[in-house]
């Protein structure tokens, strides 16, 4: 019995001493963001607060959050580029980094770069010598 107690008291301690740096999401992996009340994460159950509502969407399925699936994917897709392209000016210079924005969102779906770069409407090697490392970059600034 008293072992479960000094668990407790340990993982409690854990808990408070990394509550610096964002626990990862166990459905994602990715970290998950602070309450705006400032008290603990985003989202239950080791989830981040997207996995959270998906689970919550999904009746809570025992497994944990399942991913979305194609059609989600896609409606998530469109409304994020219609989000981008509704707040965007559209000068020239800014339409080519929306398209490269485009570009590392859709990548960040998953998409493969054939169906990315057609989807932003560049060539596939455009997107191999112009974006792949740029998206590199960004996500090594971004860790
Ligand atoms: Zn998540």
């Amino acid at each position: 019995m008293s072992d479960t107690k000094i668990n407790f008291h340990v993982r409690a301690r854990e808990q408070r001493k990394t509550a610096e740096s964002p626990p990862r999401c166990t459905c994602c992996g990715n970290p998950r963001k602070r309450r705006t009340d400032g008290k603990g994460w985003q989202g239950t159950h080791g989830y981040c607060g997207t996995c959270t509502s998906r689970w919550h969407h999904q009746g809570r399925p025992e497994g944990g959050p399942a991913y979305l699936s194609a059609a989600e994917r896609a409606a998530r897709i469109s409304a994020g580029m219609y989000r981008h392209h509704a707040v965007s000016p559209t000068s020239g210079r800014q339409k080519a980094a929306g398209r490269l924005q485009d570009y590392a969102w859709l990548r960040s779906f998953g998409e493969s770069r054939e169906a990315a770069a057609a989807r932003v409407g560049v060539g596939e090697q455009h997107a191999r010598q112009a974006y792949e490392p740029r998206i590199a970059a960004m996500s090594e600034a971004a860790r």
